[in-house]
């Protein structure tokens, strides 16, 4: 299972750092996901983000567990769901999802949603802290927190989340988010990447993956890349798992990186995170 990919890594707080490049596993049927992430072990992948919302973290345990390396080859990924906000709840989360996982620590634990409407969010990160020193996860962060969310947990904890993991692709580039994330020092972890493909038609997009020989995904993904976000692309399919991992050996010009800033239209694809409640 050797691979000969070079995955850049960004050092988060500590002495963690993590994969800029991984597999995301969202909407994968538990009854494949052990397939899915072999055939992305297989392809060089390491970097793995699940949640216990996916239903899927046994399977993800089973690959890496089936895949021989060792653990400390991977990062992994997990995430606390709405229903799992507060101090004692949060903590047994995370206890189920290592029983799931099988694994004795996860890499990065994430609050998945701020619920704002239910306001524990402060809560859920002490435990976070909590559980951080307890040596349960190698590194803290969070997942579609708001600037005010944000500014909210550090300043009631004193702790900085090493990530937030947001919506984020050349139709929604966040620039004001991730702006605020370059002043605290919080690493940008996009989810749906390719807008779940809703951005590979693009005709600029296209025109640039002609140009370099390279499929719009790989444009888009090395977009990212070049823009210091961690990006995760969901696949399925062995081919697609390896033309999305392909996207070490070519350069975007500072024009086709503008050419891609002018796609912006602030359009999500997901819900807005200020309302998002699902428990
Ligand atoms: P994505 O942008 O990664 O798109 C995935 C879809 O794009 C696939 O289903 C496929 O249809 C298409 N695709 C993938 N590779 C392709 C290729 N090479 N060519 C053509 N089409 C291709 O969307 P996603 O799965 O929503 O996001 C990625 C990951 O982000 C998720 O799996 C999950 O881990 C994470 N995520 C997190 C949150 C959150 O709230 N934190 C929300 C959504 C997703």
């Amino acid at each position: 299972m050797a691979s000969s990919i070079e995955i850049p890594s960004i050092p988060l707080a500590g002495d963690v750092s993590i994969p800029q490049f991984g597999l995301g596993v969202f909407q994968v049927p538990p009854e494949e996901t052990t397939e899915n992430v072999l055939l992305a072990i297989e392809a060089g992948y390491r970097h793995i983000d699940t949640a216990s919302a996916y239903g899927n973290e046994a399977q993800v345990g089973q690959a890496i567990h089936a895949s021989g390396l060792d653990r400390s080859e991977f990062f992994v990924t997990t995430k606390c769901f709405n229903s799992d906000h507060g101090y004692d709840s949060a903590t047994r989360a995370l206890k189920t999802s290592l029983g799931q996982l099988e694994l004795e620590h996860v890499d990065l634990y994430l609050i998945h949603w701020p619920v704002p409407s239910q306001d524990r969010y402060v809560e859920t990160w002490q435990a976070f802290i909590d559980a951080q020193q307890a040596g349960l996860a190698r590194a803290i962060g969070v997942s579609n927190f708001q600037p005010a969310h944000l500014r909210r947990i550090i300043d009631e904890t004193g702790v900085t989340p090493a990530v937030n993991q947001i919506e984020l692709h050349p139709y929604l580039q966040q620039a004001g988010l991730r702006r605020e994330h370059a002043d605290r020092g919080i690493v940008t972890e996009a989810w749906s990447p390719l807008a779940q493909g809703l951005v590979l038609d693009d005709p600029a997009i296209a025109s640039i993956a002609d140009a370099h020989g390279k499929s719009p995904a790989q444009v888009v993904l090395r977009w990212h890349i070049q823009l210091g976000i961690v990006v995760f692309p969901k696949s399925v399919t062995a081919e697609r798992i390896r033309e999305n991992i392909d996207i070490f050996d070519f350069e975007l010009s500072a024009e086709e990186l503008a050419q891609i800033e002018a796609l912006d239209r602030g359009e999500r694809t997901g819900p807005d995170p200020d309302e998002f409640t699902r428990p």
